[in-house]
């Protein structure tokens, strides 16, 4: 049996050392962030700050599909989760409106997920993790570089372990570099040779996130998908563990003008020109609001062409593959690397360096490369849309899959067989084609589609919207929220 060292104590880090050591391996997993304070406790009383997770204090959803192949996998990582106060979900419970719309049918569960705030799935994860024999976790230690061992085959490094800022090193038959977004292990391989190819593209959102806990009024009802669309910004509503929840508002990078939504006053005035939403803040306030910009979708290639650039080490989750947030793919493809590891740890064990490598790494590109393209592609039109709508103008494309994504966003509250294919979709249970090409569903979508407005949700243009940023002078909208109830339409 192997020692694996993974570089971070992320949920793809836990969940992978949690995998490896059911199969018998040794995990140590070594985190920069200190973890002596991370229980489940201090994150549901929101004391638990995570310095090395840029994104710890945003709206977190784990997507059904992730939640299947957790409660597959590790489900008593699923009770911790409930314990701590998570629940059952079904990310089309807003959605029910649909004319002749049948909820419940057999089959809906799997729309189902979890609910939890970030630092609390992650704290029941981790609690799992250290309680879990052969896995050895060592918080406040940072990797600061790789070393080399005997090459296995000639014309590459292989990674044989890592250092720590204590100097110390710890040797490893693979390291797993599960360190997350900002991962440095791609500068730490070309300082040994072995730097992987990095494919980048900044189609960057910023989001503006709140969250809350419920007074004598209870959670909002959700009123659609926890994510909607409209002119120059997007909204996601997301309940919690317990009875707290987030709402976030998300804006383009470069959009200057929006940037007083970091104050708490203007982020109020604005969420409340969406009826649909407004009522995401009526509650107590648990955080101001927390800000976070760059966001950016990249790969990290370990393999480039037909043979990797170096063994010994594989990157998994966010350091292989980073999404654009909104859809909420990061957990679930990094559940989904960790799962393929292990797999390929059963089938290859770790004496063929270059055949484990070539086998994780084509099959996580397999499974997963798709969507990273498809939400990369989204990312930047949607970034373009929102220039366009930042000079008044409206965005004109001729991609067709920008135009079959936009027409579903429209339509999918129309029509009960394009909403489950959209469920499918956004829980990450199929792709686009397997739900509308292949079902044949594109046409009706086209054809409900054709007069259809781009954003379905009533709210604000943008000059309605920078009336609300600059003085918080009442936009027409706002006469509509007055009469928009908690749980009414
Ligand atoms: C604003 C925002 C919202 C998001 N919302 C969702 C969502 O709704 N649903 C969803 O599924 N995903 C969401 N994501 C993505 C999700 O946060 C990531 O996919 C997820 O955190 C990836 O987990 P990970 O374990 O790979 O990396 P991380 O969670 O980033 O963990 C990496 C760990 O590595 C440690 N580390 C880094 N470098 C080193 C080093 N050199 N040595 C030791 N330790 C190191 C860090 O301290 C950290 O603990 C969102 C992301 C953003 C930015």
């Amino acid at each position: 049996m192997a020692h694996v060292v993974i570089i971070g104590a992320g949920p793809v880090g836990l969940v992978t050392s949690i995998l490896l050591a059911a199969d018998g391996h040794r995990a140590t997993v070594l985190d920069r962030d200190p973890t002596a304070a991370r229980t489940v406790e201090a994150a549901i009383g929101g004391d638990w700050r995570r310095p090395g997770v840029k994104q710890f204090g945003h709206t977190h959803i784990l997507m059904p599909a992730g939640y299947r192949l957790l409660d597959k996998e590790l489900p008593g990582a699923v009770d911790r989760i409930r314990e701590a106060g998570g629940y059952t979900y079904s990310m089309l419970s807003g959605a029910w409106k649909v004319p002749g719309a049948d909820p419940g049918q057999a089959g809906d569960e799997r729309f189902e997920t979890i609910t939890a705030r970030r630092p609390v799935l992650e704290a029941a994860l981790f609690a799992t993790a250290a309680e879990t024999p052969g896995v050895r976790i060592l918080g406040g230690t940072k990797v600061v570089s790789l070393f080399v061992g005997e090459a296995r085959t000639s014309g590459r490094p292989h990674i044989a372990g890592v250092v720590t800022d204590s100097g110390a090193r710890i040797e490893a038959d693979l390291v797993v570099d599960a360190s997350g977004r900002r991962t440095d292990v791609p500068e730490l391989l070309a300082q040994v040779g072995g730097a992987p190819e990095v494919i980048r593209e900044e189609a960057g959102f910023r989001y503006y996130t709140r969250y809350f806990r419920a007074d004598e009024r209870g959670v909002p009802a959700p009123r659609t998908w926890p994510l909607t669309h409209h002119n120059s910004i997007s909204v996601i509503t997301a309940p919690g563990d317990g009875d707290t929840w987030s709402t976030t508002l998300v804006t383009s990078d470069r959009d200057q003008e929006l940037r007083p939504l970091s104050r708490v006053d203007v982020w109020n005035r604005v969420l409340a020109l969406y009826p649909h939403a407004a009522h995401w803040n009526e509650g107590v306030p648990l955080t101001d609001v927390h800000v976070m910009g760059g966001t950016h979708n990249t790969l990290r290639c370990l393999v480039a062409g037909e043979q990797p650039a170096v063994t010994g080490i594989l990157a998994i989750g966010d350091a292989r593959m980073t999404t654009n947030p909104q859809f909420g793919m990061g957990m679930t493809t990094g559940l989904r690397h960790a799962v393929r590891l292990r797999d390929a740890l059963r089938l290859l064990g770790t004496d063929d360096a270059v055949e484990l490598a070539l086998h994780v790494d084509r099959g996580i590109d397999a499974e997963s490369g798709p969507g990273w393209a498809d939400d990369t592609a989204w990312a930047r039109h949607r970034t373009a849309e929102i220039d366009a709508e930042m000079r008044g103008e409206r965005y004109a494309t001729d991609d067709p899959a920008w135009a079959l994504r936009t027409a579903v966003e429209a339509v999918f509250l129309k029509d009960p067989e394009i909403l489950r294919a959209w469920g499918d979709v956004g829980s990450m249970l199929a792709t686009a084609d397997a739900a509308f090409v292949e079902t044949g569903l594109v046409e009706r979508v086209i054809q409900l589609g054709a007069e259809a407005p781009r954003y379905p949700e009533p709210g604000p243009d943008r000059a309605e919207l920078l009336t609300a940023v600059r003085d918080g002078e009442p936009g027409p909208h706002r006469g509509r929220l007055l009469v928009a109830t908690r749980d009414g339409e």
